[in-house]
């Protein structure tokens, strides 16, 4: 079966009664017929039937071995750093999730995790970053917002020969598009409030494992940290996921226009999309992905026009988050990167000058002209 049918079917014929749409299980708690008795439910924390049939469906889209669902991309990420212990080293993507360098700098920092942030896509600086302590290579491709691309199975090839952990943050390309279990990832982690959920309308995170034992030991730290999706978020999720191939497609096309009039655009200096032949890392992306998604960022020429652009558009609203049908614009420096020092947002090319853009559904002309109308004075 082709993954858009699973994608579709998601949650279907799976309950007692018949229903299409996976049931909202809004129980905290399940009863038990006897002593050592179980339904195989006891506690929502530990496992809800709702939860159940999302954390299949995740697994069985990215073809790992066990998904685990959390309140959010934050919390998955949170959690997924609880399975190693005091002194352990990390390799990061440079131009990361802004959330996840600062769960770095302020957080996992206290408890003596260190990381090292590097631009993944270059190997060497990976080879170079490298040391005894380092347990994990956590990875954004594309990343946030500079759409780098990474090569995921040199990664895990170089990875696998040190003993280390390959963990992709997934969130840009999602399962339809990119695959990174099947390029040699352990780990693959989603905020599953951007492309999967796709409405802008839930919280999500979502955590796929390769590996029996290294799941089995994440599912304890799962129930025991407690950070778990509830079953209606679950459910929302789900609903949002059985378009995802509808939704991908149509934003993936207006992407590229939306690119094509950008690169022609004389207030744009540079255009960062990976659909764009010019770009550094397309012939990579075509390889190990089967599309390019449909978030670029781009720089324009003078400065002033970053304010005018955000408060000029009609259609597209300026705010943060991506992957949803409603086209948003976000100024990554003040935004979703503000956490970084400067001179590292600098170095990474997170400057004064760039916006981000994560394409909608909405007719690519309607949103051809509101940059238009934005962009003139
Ligand atoms: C949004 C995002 C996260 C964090 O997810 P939340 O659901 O906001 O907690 C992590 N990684 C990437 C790439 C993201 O875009």
């Amino acid at each position: 079966m082709k993954i858009t049918t699973h994608l579709a079917q998601i949650g279907n014929k799976r309950d007692a009664t018949g229903a299409i749409s996976f049931p909202v299980y809004h129980s905290s708690t399940f009863s038990h017929q006897g002593l050592g008795k179980s339904t195989g439910y006891d506690y929502s924390r530990s496992q809800n039937p709702t939860r159940e049939v999302l954390e299949e469906a995740i697994a069985r889209l990215e073809g790992g071995d066990r998904g685990f669902a959390f309140s959010s991309g934050m919390a998955a990420i949170s959690t997924i750093f609880a399975l190693f212990r005091q002194g352990d080293h990390f390799i990061v993507t440079e131009d990361c999730y802004g959330g996840t360098f600062r769960l770095f700098h302020k957080i996992l920092n206290q408890f003596g995790l260190s990381a090292s942030f590097v631009d993944t896509s270059k190997l060497d600086e990976i080879k170079k970053a490298i040391l005894p302590s380092t347990k994990a290579i956590f990875c954004e491709t594309p990343t946030n917002p500079m759409m780098r691309i990474a090569n995921i199975k040199q990664i895990t090839l170089l990875a696998k020969s040190k003993g280390i952990l390959t963990i992709i943050d997934n969130t840009f390309l999602t399962p339809l598009l990119q695959k990174p279990i099947e390029l040699g990832a352990d780990i693959v982690v989603h905020s599953g409030t951007k492309y999967l959920g796709g409405h802008n309308d839930v919280l999500a995170g979502l955590v796929v494992i390769k590996d029996h034992s290294l799941a089995e030991r994440f599912g304890v730290l799962q129930n025991a940290i407690g950070a778990v999706l509830g079953p209606q978020e679950c459910w929302l999720l789900m609903r949002g996921m059985k378009t995802l191939a509808l939704r991908v497609a149509a934003q993936e096309k207006n992407a590229q226009q939306i690119a094509c009039w950008l690169v022609k655009h004389p207030l744009v200096e540079a255009v960062y999309y990976p659909g764009l032949e010019s770009h550094p890392g397309h012939d990579l992306q075509l390889e190990q992905a089967s599309g390019f998604g449909s978030m670029m960022s781009f720089t324009v020429k003078h400065q002033r026009l970053v304010r005018q652009i955000v408060e000029k558009v009609k259609i597209i609203s300026f705010a943060e988050s991506l992957g949803g049908v409603e086209s948003l614009i976000t100024f990554p420096t003040t935004q979703t990167h503000a956490e970084m020092p400067s001179e590292m947002r600098e170095r990474s090319g997170v400057t004064d000058c760039l916006l981000r853009l994560s394409v909608g559904i909405e007719d690519a002309q309607d949103l051809i002209e509101d940059l238009e109308q934005a962009f003139s004075e």
